[in-house]
Protein backbone atom coordinates (compact mmCIF):
# COMPACT_ATOMS: atom_id res chain seq x y z
CA UNK A 1 0.00 0.00 0.00
CA UNK A 2 1.20 3.49 -1.11
CA UNK A 3 1.87 5.89 1.79
CA UNK A 4 0.26 8.81 2.10
CA UNK A 5 1.72 11.85 3.20
CA UNK A 6 -0.40 11.52 6.83
CA UNK A 7 1.01 8.11 7.17
CA UNK A 8 4.83 9.66 6.68
CA UNK A 9 6.83 9.32 10.04
CA UNK A 10 8.08 12.05 11.59
CA UNK A 11 11.72 12.39 11.88
CA UNK A 12 13.73 13.89 14.55
CA UNK A 13 16.73 15.65 14.40
CA UNK A 14 19.68 13.81 16.51
CA UNK A 15 22.44 16.08 15.70
CA UNK A 16 20.41 19.00 17.39
CA UNK A 17 19.49 16.87 20.14
CA UNK A 18 22.75 15.94 21.41
CA UNK A 19 23.82 19.20 21.05
CA UNK A 20 20.73 21.16 23.02
CA UNK A 21 21.64 18.03 25.63
CA UNK A 22 25.11 19.01 25.56
CA UNK A 23 24.36 22.88 26.48
CA UNK A 24 22.44 21.95 29.17
CA UNK A 25 25.22 19.32 30.55
CA UNK A 26 27.29 22.58 31.04
CA UNK A 27 24.96 24.22 33.05
CA UNK A 28 26.52 23.41 36.77
CA UNK A 29 29.00 20.38 35.25
CA UNK A 30 30.52 18.50 37.95
CA UNK A 31 32.79 15.92 36.50
CA UNK A 32 30.88 14.30 34.01
CA UNK A 33 27.79 15.40 35.11
CA UNK A 34 26.22 17.90 36.50
CA UNK A 35 25.43 19.48 40.08
CA UNK A 36 21.80 21.21 39.70
CA UNK A 37 20.07 20.94 42.40
CA UNK A 38 16.42 22.84 42.23
CA UNK A 39 16.02 26.37 42.44
CA UNK A 40 20.17 26.45 42.54
CA UNK A 41 21.71 29.21 40.07
CA UNK A 42 22.78 26.71 37.61
CA UNK A 43 18.78 25.10 37.53
CA UNK A 44 17.60 28.80 37.44
CA UNK A 45 19.75 28.94 34.19
CA UNK A 46 19.04 25.69 32.74
CA UNK A 47 15.00 26.93 32.96
CA UNK A 48 16.15 30.04 31.28
CA UNK A 49 17.72 28.14 28.67
CA UNK A 50 14.54 26.35 28.06
CA UNK A 51 12.16 29.68 27.78
CA UNK A 52 14.64 30.95 24.87
CA UNK A 53 14.22 27.46 23.18
CA UNK A 54 10.66 27.02 23.07
CA UNK A 55 10.02 29.55 20.43
CA UNK A 56 11.50 27.67 17.94
CA UNK A 57 8.79 25.27 18.35
CA UNK A 58 6.36 27.82 17.83
CA UNK A 59 5.61 27.62 21.35
CA UNK A 60 5.21 30.82 23.92
CA UNK A 61 6.95 30.12 27.08
CA UNK A 62 6.18 30.84 30.42
CA UNK A 63 7.78 30.43 33.83
CA UNK A 64 4.83 29.64 36.84
CA UNK A 65 5.61 30.30 40.46
CA UNK A 66 6.63 27.25 41.16
CA UNK A 67 9.41 26.83 38.35
CA UNK A 68 7.54 25.23 36.31
CA UNK A 69 8.41 26.03 32.52
CA UNK A 70 5.44 25.37 29.82
CA UNK A 71 5.55 26.01 25.80
CA UNK A 72 2.26 26.52 24.97
CA UNK A 73 1.35 26.29 21.02
CA UNK A 74 -1.45 28.29 19.40
CA UNK A 75 -1.84 25.48 16.71
CA UNK A 76 -5.00 24.44 15.93
CA UNK A 77 -6.23 20.73 16.46
CA UNK A 78 -5.32 18.27 19.35
CA UNK A 79 -2.56 19.16 21.25
CA UNK A 80 -0.32 16.23 23.44
CA UNK A 81 1.78 17.50 26.38
CA UNK A 82 5.01 16.24 26.73
CA UNK A 83 8.17 17.03 28.94
CA UNK A 84 10.41 15.84 31.80
CA UNK A 85 12.23 17.83 34.72
CA UNK A 86 15.61 20.12 34.03
CA UNK A 87 16.88 20.08 38.41
CA UNK A 88 19.35 17.15 39.47
CA UNK A 89 20.05 15.32 42.06
CA UNK A 90 23.28 16.39 43.97
CA UNK A 91 26.15 15.89 41.58
CA UNK A 92 24.06 13.50 39.49
CA UNK A 93 23.85 12.33 35.74
CA UNK A 94 23.11 14.63 32.60
CA UNK A 95 20.34 13.07 31.41
CA UNK A 96 18.13 12.11 34.55
CA UNK A 97 15.53 14.43 33.25
CA UNK A 98 17.01 16.92 30.56
CA UNK A 99 16.40 14.04 28.05
CA UNK A 100 12.75 13.74 28.30
CA UNK A 101 12.68 17.96 28.38
CA UNK A 102 14.93 18.01 25.11
CA UNK A 103 12.88 15.04 23.07
CA UNK A 104 9.46 16.88 23.99
CA UNK A 105 11.32 20.50 22.57
CA UNK A 106 12.76 17.98 19.60
CA UNK A 107 8.79 17.02 19.20
CA UNK A 108 7.53 20.25 18.89
CA UNK A 109 10.02 21.57 16.84
CA UNK A 110 9.33 18.80 14.14
CA UNK A 111 5.29 18.67 14.62
CA UNK A 112 4.07 21.45 15.41
CA UNK A 113 5.03 23.78 12.13
CA UNK A 114 4.60 20.73 10.25
CA UNK A 115 1.35 21.27 8.23
CA UNK A 116 0.83 17.04 7.65
CA UNK A 117 0.52 16.76 11.46
CA UNK A 118 -2.60 17.98 12.53
CA UNK A 119 -2.24 19.59 16.46
CA UNK A 120 0.58 20.67 18.50
CA UNK A 121 3.40 19.34 21.55
CA UNK A 122 3.34 21.41 24.31
CA UNK A 123 6.22 21.22 26.60
CA UNK A 124 6.70 21.18 30.09
CA UNK A 125 9.62 20.95 32.69
CA UNK A 126 8.57 19.81 35.56
CA UNK A 127 9.70 21.73 38.97
CA UNK A 128 11.45 19.36 41.66
CA UNK A 129 10.79 16.01 40.65
CA UNK A 130 13.84 14.95 42.03
CA UNK A 131 12.33 16.09 45.66
CA UNK A 132 15.23 18.43 46.82
CA UNK A 133 12.01 20.15 48.67
CA UNK A 134 9.08 18.13 48.49
CA UNK A 135 7.82 15.06 46.52
CA UNK A 136 6.93 16.34 42.27
CA UNK A 137 5.79 19.87 43.46
CA UNK A 138 6.00 20.77 39.81
CA UNK A 139 3.90 18.01 38.37
CA UNK A 140 1.87 17.41 41.40
CA UNK A 141 1.32 21.97 41.67
CA UNK A 142 -0.09 21.21 38.07
CA UNK A 143 -2.87 18.51 38.54
CA UNK A 144 -3.96 20.89 41.66
CA UNK A 145 -2.24 18.80 44.79
CA UNK A 146 0.12 21.40 46.19
CA UNK A 147 -1.57 23.38 48.70
CA UNK A 148 0.02 27.07 49.69
CA UNK A 149 0.50 25.55 53.31
CA UNK A 150 2.63 23.05 51.66
CA UNK A 151 4.65 25.62 50.02
CA UNK A 152 5.61 27.34 53.59
CA UNK A 153 6.74 24.33 55.39
CA UNK A 154 8.84 22.94 52.43
CA UNK A 155 12.59 23.22 53.37
CA UNK A 156 15.63 22.13 51.28
CA UNK A 157 16.64 18.67 52.38
CA UNK A 158 20.39 19.38 52.18
CA UNK A 159 20.61 22.99 53.56
CA UNK A 160 16.99 23.76 54.87
CA UNK A 161 16.45 26.58 53.18
CA UNK A 162 13.14 27.67 52.95
CA UNK A 163 10.73 27.02 49.43
CA UNK A 164 9.60 30.66 50.08
CA UNK A 165 13.26 31.67 49.76
CA UNK A 166 14.43 30.05 47.08
CA UNK A 167 11.05 30.82 45.07
CA UNK A 168 12.25 34.08 45.62
CA UNK A 169 15.83 34.18 44.85
CA UNK A 170 14.90 32.92 41.51
CA UNK A 171 12.58 36.25 41.00
CA UNK A 172 9.87 33.63 40.68
CA UNK A 173 7.63 35.31 44.31
CA UNK A 174 4.02 36.42 43.61
CA UNK A 175 3.77 34.56 40.20
CA UNK A 176 0.44 32.69 40.24
CA UNK A 177 0.99 28.66 39.69
CA UNK A 178 -0.15 27.30 36.18
CA UNK A 179 -3.01 24.77 36.77
CA UNK A 180 -4.44 22.07 34.25
CA UNK A 181 -6.71 23.12 31.48
CA UNK A 182 -9.03 20.50 31.39
CA UNK A 183 -9.87 18.61 28.39
CA UNK A 184 -6.28 21.01 26.51
CA UNK A 185 -4.45 17.97 26.45
CA UNK A 186 -5.04 14.26 24.68
CA UNK A 187 -2.32 12.80 27.57
CA UNK A 188 0.95 13.19 28.22
CA UNK A 189 4.30 11.30 26.90
CA UNK A 190 7.07 11.52 28.67
CA UNK A 191 10.95 9.46 27.63
CA UNK A 192 13.12 8.93 30.25
CA UNK A 193 16.96 6.71 31.09
CA UNK A 194 16.16 3.60 32.74
CA UNK A 195 17.98 3.67 35.30
CA UNK A 196 18.52 -0.24 35.41
CA UNK A 197 19.75 -3.39 33.32
CA UNK A 198 16.76 -4.34 31.82
CA UNK A 199 17.11 -2.92 28.05
CA UNK A 200 21.18 -2.90 28.07
CA UNK A 201 21.19 -6.36 29.42
CA UNK A 202 18.88 -7.81 26.22
CA UNK A 203 20.39 -5.34 23.99
CA UNK A 204 17.06 -3.91 23.35
CA UNK A 205 17.22 0.19 22.80
CA UNK A 206 12.99 0.80 24.20
CA UNK A 207 11.28 0.14 27.32
CA UNK A 208 7.43 0.65 26.64
CA UNK A 209 6.38 1.71 30.27
CA UNK A 210 3.19 -0.54 30.94
CA UNK A 211 3.30 1.29 34.71
CA UNK A 212 4.92 3.33 37.75
CA UNK A 213 5.19 1.42 40.98
CA UNK A 214 3.44 2.08 43.83
CA UNK A 215 5.54 2.70 46.91
CA UNK A 216 4.37 1.18 50.44
CA UNK A 217 6.07 1.95 53.70
CA UNK A 218 6.08 0.33 57.24
CA UNK A 219 7.50 1.11 60.75
CA UNK A 220 8.26 -2.50 62.59
CA UNK A 221 8.35 -1.53 66.63
CA UNK A 222 9.90 -3.95 68.82
CA UNK A 223 9.62 -3.93 72.85
CA UNK A 224 11.72 -6.13 74.53
CA UNK A 225 13.44 -5.27 78.00
CA UNK A 226 16.70 -2.99 78.23
CA UNK A 227 19.44 -4.70 80.51
CA UNK A 228 22.96 -4.80 81.24
CA UNK A 229 24.69 -6.86 78.46
CA UNK A 230 27.02 -8.39 80.76
CA UNK A 231 24.81 -9.56 83.56
CA UNK A 232 21.79 -10.64 81.91
CA UNK A 233 22.06 -14.36 81.60
CA UNK A 234 20.61 -15.60 77.10
CA UNK A 235 18.26 -17.28 78.37
CA UNK A 236 16.35 -14.36 80.43
CA UNK A 237 16.75 -11.71 77.61
CA UNK A 238 14.06 -10.08 75.35
CA UNK A 239 16.32 -8.49 73.01
CA UNK A 240 14.57 -6.18 70.99
CA UNK A 241 17.51 -5.64 68.22
CA UNK A 242 17.84 -9.68 67.72
CA UNK A 243 14.05 -10.08 67.17
CA UNK A 244 14.44 -7.41 64.83
CA UNK A 245 17.33 -8.92 62.64
CA UNK A 246 15.51 -12.05 62.85
CA UNK A 247 12.22 -10.53 61.35
CA UNK A 248 14.39 -9.03 58.37
CA UNK A 249 16.46 -12.75 57.78
CA UNK A 250 12.40 -14.40 57.99
CA UNK A 251 11.40 -11.86 55.77
CA UNK A 252 14.09 -12.53 53.12
CA UNK A 253 13.28 -16.23 53.21
CA UNK A 254 9.16 -16.50 52.75
CA UNK A 255 8.39 -12.98 50.78
CA UNK A 256 9.45 -14.42 47.95
CA UNK A 257 7.05 -17.51 47.47
CA UNK A 258 4.40 -14.64 47.35
CA UNK A 259 6.08 -11.65 45.77
CA UNK A 260 5.55 -10.87 41.83
CA UNK A 261 8.38 -11.38 39.48
CA UNK A 262 9.33 -7.53 40.09
CA UNK A 263 7.90 -7.06 43.73
CA UNK A 264 11.53 -5.30 45.62
CA UNK A 265 11.47 -4.81 49.35
CA UNK A 266 14.45 -2.96 51.45
CA UNK A 267 14.78 -2.70 55.13
CA UNK A 268 16.08 1.13 54.52
CA UNK A 269 16.83 2.12 58.36
CA UNK A 270 17.11 0.38 61.68
CA UNK A 271 17.55 2.18 64.94
CA UNK A 272 18.41 0.45 68.29
CA UNK A 273 17.30 2.19 71.27
CA UNK A 274 19.61 3.10 73.37
CA UNK A 275 22.50 1.52 70.68
CA UNK A 276 25.51 0.77 73.20
CA UNK A 277 27.04 -2.12 73.54
CA UNK A 278 26.90 -2.99 76.75
CA UNK A 279 23.31 -2.04 76.75
CA UNK A 280 20.68 -5.12 76.05
CA UNK A 281 18.23 -3.00 73.23
CA UNK A 282 15.12 -2.60 74.74
CA UNK A 283 13.67 -1.29 71.44
CA UNK A 284 13.82 -1.57 68.11
CA UNK A 285 12.68 -0.09 64.89
CA UNK A 286 13.32 -0.58 61.08
CA UNK A 287 11.66 1.47 58.11
CA UNK A 288 10.50 -0.89 55.19
CA UNK A 289 9.65 -0.41 51.86
CA UNK A 290 7.39 -2.32 49.29
CA UNK A 291 7.52 -1.60 45.66
CA UNK A 292 4.91 -2.69 43.14
CA UNK A 293 2.39 -2.02 40.23
CA UNK A 294 -0.24 -4.41 41.64
CA UNK A 295 -1.44 -3.69 45.53
CA UNK A 296 -3.19 -6.77 45.61
CA UNK A 297 0.71 -8.45 45.86
CA UNK A 298 1.63 -5.93 48.42
CA UNK A 299 -1.77 -6.69 50.49
CA UNK A 300 -0.52 -10.22 50.93
CA UNK A 301 2.79 -9.09 51.40
CA UNK A 302 1.43 -7.10 53.87
CA UNK A 303 -0.19 -9.47 55.79
CA UNK A 304 2.64 -11.92 55.75
CA UNK A 305 4.73 -8.98 57.19
CA UNK A 306 2.22 -9.02 60.02
CA UNK A 307 2.69 -12.80 60.52
CA UNK A 308 5.99 -12.68 60.71
CA UNK A 309 6.19 -9.45 62.95
CA UNK A 310 4.18 -11.54 65.20
CA UNK A 311 5.80 -14.94 65.36
CA UNK A 312 8.91 -13.29 65.55
CA UNK A 313 8.50 -11.20 68.77
CA UNK A 314 6.32 -14.15 70.70
CA UNK A 315 9.87 -16.23 69.93
CA UNK A 316 11.91 -13.25 71.44
CA UNK A 317 9.62 -12.67 74.39
CA UNK A 318 9.08 -8.87 72.58
CA UNK A 319 5.95 -6.99 71.46
CA UNK A 320 5.55 -5.91 68.33
CA UNK A 321 3.90 -3.07 66.28
CA UNK A 322 3.42 -3.02 62.44
CA UNK A 323 2.18 0.52 61.51
CA UNK A 324 1.67 1.49 57.21
CA UNK A 325 3.20 4.92 56.81
CA UNK A 326 2.33 5.16 53.07
CA UNK A 327 0.43 3.22 50.76
CA UNK A 328 1.00 3.14 47.67
CA UNK A 329 -0.41 4.30 44.35
CA UNK A 330 0.67 2.51 41.14
CA UNK A 331 -0.02 4.31 37.84
CA UNK A 332 -0.72 2.43 35.06
CA UNK A 333 0.25 4.15 31.33
CA UNK A 334 -2.58 4.01 28.73
CA UNK A 335 -2.68 1.16 26.19
CA UNK A 336 -3.05 3.27 23.32
CA UNK A 337 -0.32 5.00 24.05
CA UNK A 338 2.06 1.76 25.01
CA UNK A 339 0.65 0.83 21.66
CA UNK A 340 2.00 4.24 19.30
CA UNK A 341 5.48 3.78 21.42
CA UNK A 342 5.84 0.40 20.19
CA UNK A 343 4.66 1.15 16.56
CA UNK A 344 7.21 3.77 16.29
CA UNK A 345 9.84 1.37 17.48
CA UNK A 346 9.23 -0.94 14.95
CA UNK A 347 10.16 1.89 12.60
CA UNK A 348 12.93 3.68 14.33
CA UNK A 349 14.13 0.86 16.62
CA UNK A 350 14.11 -2.21 14.08
CA UNK A 351 11.73 -3.34 16.88
CA UNK A 352 14.03 -3.85 19.34
CA UNK A 353 11.56 -3.00 22.56
CA UNK A 354 9.85 -4.36 25.32
CA UNK A 355 7.32 -3.52 27.94
CA UNK A 356 8.36 -2.94 31.52
CA UNK A 357 7.16 -1.63 34.30
CA UNK A 358 8.65 1.55 36.14
CA UNK A 359 10.73 0.92 39.52
CA UNK A 360 11.39 4.73 39.80
CA UNK A 361 8.58 7.39 40.20
CA UNK A 362 8.25 9.80 37.63
CA UNK A 363 6.29 13.16 37.13
CA UNK A 364 4.12 10.90 34.45
CA UNK A 365 2.33 8.75 37.42
CA UNK A 366 1.09 12.52 38.51
CA UNK A 367 -0.35 13.27 35.32
CA UNK A 368 -1.93 9.99 34.75
CA UNK A 369 -4.17 10.89 37.53
CA UNK A 370 -5.86 13.72 35.14
CA UNK A 371 -4.54 12.79 31.85
CA UNK A 372 -3.98 9.49 29.77
CA UNK A 373 -0.11 8.56 29.68
CA UNK A 374 2.32 7.27 28.31
CA UNK A 375 6.14 6.65 29.39
CA UNK A 376 9.26 5.33 27.20
CA UNK A 377 12.72 4.63 28.29
CA UNK A 378 16.74 4.36 26.65
CA UNK A 379 19.03 2.09 28.23
CA UNK A 380 21.52 3.26 31.08
CA UNK A 381 25.02 2.30 30.55
CA UNK A 382 25.59 -0.15 33.11
CA UNK A 383 22.49 0.77 34.82
CA UNK A 384 23.75 3.58 36.69
CA UNK A 385 22.05 6.70 37.80
CA UNK A 386 21.43 9.42 40.50
CA UNK A 387 25.43 9.09 40.29
CA UNK A 388 27.65 11.36 37.88
CA UNK A 389 29.05 8.62 35.74
CA UNK A 390 25.40 7.92 34.48
CA UNK A 391 25.49 8.25 31.12
CA UNK A 392 23.13 6.57 27.52
CA UNK A 393 25.07 5.82 24.20
CA UNK A 394 24.87 8.77 21.88
CA UNK A 395 23.29 6.24 19.22
CA UNK A 396 20.61 5.38 21.56
CA UNK A 397 19.83 8.57 22.87
CA UNK A 398 19.41 9.44 18.88
CA UNK A 399 17.20 6.54 18.48
CA UNK A 400 15.18 7.15 21.52
CA UNK A 401 14.18 11.04 20.45
CA UNK A 402 13.36 9.48 16.86
CA UNK A 403 10.99 6.99 18.31
CA UNK A 404 9.89 9.84 20.64
CA UNK A 405 8.43 12.03 17.80
CA UNK A 406 7.26 9.51 15.95
CA UNK A 407 5.65 8.52 18.49
CA UNK A 408 4.17 11.82 19.18
CA UNK A 409 2.68 12.26 15.40
CA UNK A 410 1.05 8.92 15.87
CA UNK A 411 -0.67 9.84 19.12
CA UNK A 412 -1.94 13.12 17.52
CA UNK A 413 -3.13 11.90 14.05
CA UNK A 414 -5.20 8.81 15.81
ZN1 LIG B 1 14.23 11.82 36.53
Amino acid sequence: MAETMADRPSKANGARVLADLNALRAIGAYKTGVHRPTFSEPHRRSLDWLVQKLPDAGLAAEIDGIGNVFGISAKAGPRLLAGSHLESQNFAGWLDGPLGVVYALEAARVINPDPTVKGAVDVASWCDEEGHFGHFLGSRSYVGEVTEQEIDAARDRTDQRPLREAIAAAGLAGRPRKTAERGRHIGYLEAHIEQGRTLEGSRLNIGVVTSIVGIWQYRLTFTGEQNHAGTTRMKDRKDAGLALAKACVAVDDRFPAHAGPRTVWTTGRIMLDPGAPSIIPGRAEMLFQVRDDNPEIVERLEALLGEIAAEVGNLSGCSVEVTRLRTGKPAIMDSGFQRAIEQAASIFAGGKSTHMPSGAGHDAQVLASIMPAGMLFVPSIGGISHHWSENTDDADIVTGAEVFVETCRRLLTN
